[in-house]
């Protein structure tokens, strides 16, 4: 990397300082941003890893301080360990002191060994990693401290920029404060912990249960042993208040200026949009095409992963607040848009992606019964029916989520064989590995590299679905392994009901008479990623509907984010990306995970997985799979997070 004066970063000591520019050494070891936002230059940065220094204004000494303070904010959170408690605030009160030139060799003495001891007593990131940077700016730049502290030199203030993270947080698109809250379960402080995810989700017993979990993706725990169970810690908080009747009733702060927002879908987009909008004192219409709120969530995800119950109980205190549903108006013929927008200040679109694309082979023009979209295969059966009862054997087309669900179901309706046909390998599935682990002990047949090529049917049904088998080539656009058909490898599966589940795109239909608005060739609406504002002012989109087929947790962070603009706008002030993106961005540029990682001194532990219901009880039938961890088992898998913190201060 070019112009960088001096890093430390991930151990890459490289220092080009006192060099002529093309004699620099280069970086490796991180790619430093240019900017953060779009108007601020990156100066240099202090954070876990070491210190990257690219311009010769930063004066080491304050930069320390600044990064000293961020640290100390963020450790008086924990107070656990007296090291930690003391420690920083000792460091700051001395770099202060080296800042006005009062301070003595003792004094940088001491701040050594106060980090060092910091280092050995800390239980947490925030005590082991912290310390490092700052050891590492007393080590490289000891002279700049001495003359500093001997009052030779005037340390120049800078501007600076700081944020707390952990890998699970930063891969979390809620950035739910995992930390906190697993650290409330380990106290047994399960309504404290409540209230830490709250602050962001107001759906945790519905993410609790079915959130793809990128933060496990993440967990530094996995480098010594297995990732925490963070889904299922969720899910027994959430459990235990409701249990307990203690679900934290919400408060409402409301804004200076309030507005009326209409919100189109209660998804989960929707519905957090809602709960944002209304704690904030704004008078919220949601409008529903469906007869019930959830969305995919209740539709699309079976009973078995989550049953609807848990969502009506969440909706219902999300009507405490005062939200008004208005169930069963489909927004495009019910209501138009353009009424919408004439009525509120503002307009929420969070209409998610229910159309199924055609699989584009023989046979399917022709309609048989037994033919279905997995979509409408799933809602059938998530309204309590069996879609087409005479049928027994059946193939699920597809490798994800919902081809996964699809197949499930079918078992849970006792059909005789369930078959799924992908046509790359297991590696290449995007569905969650453990749905398919249990997908196989249920006795779903996967047929791996294998293709659809024609419906077979006859008489008006389905009889057959004739395949091919492939093999892998170099990989496509999305980076996977392109599936090459085998010549002559034709084969026919016999079955009488066919459920193709290869995507889901938004039915735009919801536009039609309002121009100005953008779709893109994903047929997804084009938006401004930080506000979700579309190019019509008064209306914002979030959820499946901007960004595709996604996942629970991603829509429920931009009706989030939506909520915030919405309520920006109608207090008038300007929509841009804040903070918390400018450092999404700089944190996909730094890298917050590191794999390769070396922790020490941390014991092995097994992670506990919450009880699951028996597999000879689990088909037929939709009884939950998944059962809660009890409060023993939460406190003893909370006690294996490492508690990840890691802080990051930017100069600009
Ligand atoms: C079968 C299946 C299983 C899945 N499993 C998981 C999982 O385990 N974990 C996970 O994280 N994600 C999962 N997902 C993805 C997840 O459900 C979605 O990403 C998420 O629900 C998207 O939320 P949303 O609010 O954007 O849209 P949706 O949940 O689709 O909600 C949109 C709402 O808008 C309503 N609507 C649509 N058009 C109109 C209109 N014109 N007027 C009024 N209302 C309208 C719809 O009826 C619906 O209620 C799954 C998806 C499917 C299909």
């Amino acid at each position: 990397m070019p112009g960088i004066l001096f890093s430390s970063w991930g151990g890459e000591v490289v220092d080009n300082r006192g060099k002529a520019p093309q004699d620099f050494g280069a970086v490796t070891s991180i790619d430093l941003p240019e900017y953060f936002g779009d108007r601020e230059i990156i100066k240099g940065f202090m954070g876990w890893n070491g210190i990257v220094i690219r311009s010769p204004d930063v004066d080491i000494v304050d930069l320390s301080r600044a990064y000293l303070t961020a640290v100390l904010d963020h450790s008086k959170t924990c107070g656990k360990c007296n090291y930690c408690k003391t420690g920083w605030e000792e460091m700051l009160d001395v770099i202060e002191d080296i800042a006005k030139g009062d301070a003595t060799e003792e004094d940088l003495e001491f701040m050594q060994s106060a980090a060092e001891a910091i280092i050995s007593n800390a239980k947490c990131s925030i005590g082991k990693i912290g310390p490092n940077p700052f050891l590492e700016s007393l080590r490289y730049f000891a002279d700049d401290f001495a003359k500093a502290a001997r009052g030779e030199r005037t340390v120049n203030r800078g501007t600076y920029r700081s944020k707390l993270t952990a890998p699970c947080m930063d891969a979390c698109p809620l950035h739910l404060d995992v930390p906190k809250y697993i650290e409330h379960i380990k106290d047994a402080k399960f309504a404290e912990s409540l209230e830490v995810i709250q602050e962001r989700l107001p759906l945790p017993g519905t993410l609790g249960r079915a959130c793809f979990r990128p933060c496990e993706s993440r967990c530094r725990r996995a480098i010594v042993d297995e990732a925490i169970s963070i889904k299922a810690l969720k899910r027994f908080v959430a459990d235990h208040a409701w249990d307990q009747r203690k679900s934290a009733p919400y408060t409402i702060n409301p804004s200076e200026t309030t507005g009326k927002v209409a919100i189109v879908g209660a998804g989960p987009a929707g519905l957090t949009c809602a709960f944002f909008l209304a704690t904030r004192g704004h008078q919220v219409t949601v409008y529903e095409k469906l007869g019930h709120p959830g969305g995919m969530s209740v539709v699309g995800i079976p009973d078995y992963r989550l049953p609807r119950s848990i969502l009506q109980q969440e909706v219902a205190l999300l009507e405490n607040l005062g939200v008004t549903f208005h169930f069963n108006q489909s927004v495009g013929k019910d209501v138009t848009l353009s009424q919408l927008e004439e009525r509120f200040d503002a307009v929420f679109i969070g209409i998610g992606a229910h159309q199924s694309p055609a699989m584009g082979i023989e046979g399917e023009p022709e309609g048989y019964s037994g033919v279905f979209a997995g979509l409408d295969y799933l809602k059938a059966i998530n309204d309590g029916q069996d879609p087409y009862p005479e049928g027994k054997t059946v193939v699920v087309i597809g490798g994800g989520n919902v081809a996964i669900d699809c197949a499930r179901s079918s078992l849970r309706l006792n059909k005789e064989e369930v078959h799924l046909v992908y046509r790359r390998t297991r590696d290449e599935m995007p569905a969650d590995p453990a749905e398919i682990q249990e997908a196989q002990e249920e006795r779903v047949v996967f047929h791996f590299l294998t293709a659809p090529v024609r419906i077979r049917g006859k008489n008006g049904k389905v009889t057959g679905i004739e395949c091919i088998r492939m093999e892998l080539g170099p990989p496509d656009k999305s980076g996977r392994p392109r599936p090459i058909p085998i010549e002559g490898s034709g084969f026919v599966f016999e079955c009488d009901i066919v459920v193709s589940a290869i995507g889901q795109l938004t039915d735009t239909a919801v536009l039609q008479g309002v121009e100005d608005v953008r779709t893109t060739p994903r047929k997804t609406i084009a938006v401004d990623e930080c506000t979700k504002q579309s190019d019509r002012p008064k209306l914002f989109f979030a959820g499946d509907c901007e960004t595709g087929p996604d996942s629970l947790v991603s829509a429920c962070a931009g009706g989030r984010k939506a909520a915030l603009s919405i309520d920006r706008w109608i207090h008038h002030q300007p929509l841009e990306c804040d903070s918390e993106d400018h450092f999404d961005r700089f944190f996909r540029s730094v890298k917050v995970f590191e794999p390769n990682e070396k922790i020490l001194k941390v014991e092995s532990r097994s992670r506990l997985n919450p009880p699951a219901l028996p597999l000879e009880k689990r088909v037929p039938g939709f009884d939950e799979v998944e059962q809660a961890f009890s409060a023993k088992e939460a406190v003893a898998e909370a006690e294996r997070c490492l508690r990840c913190y890691q802080v990051a201060t930017i100069a600009v």
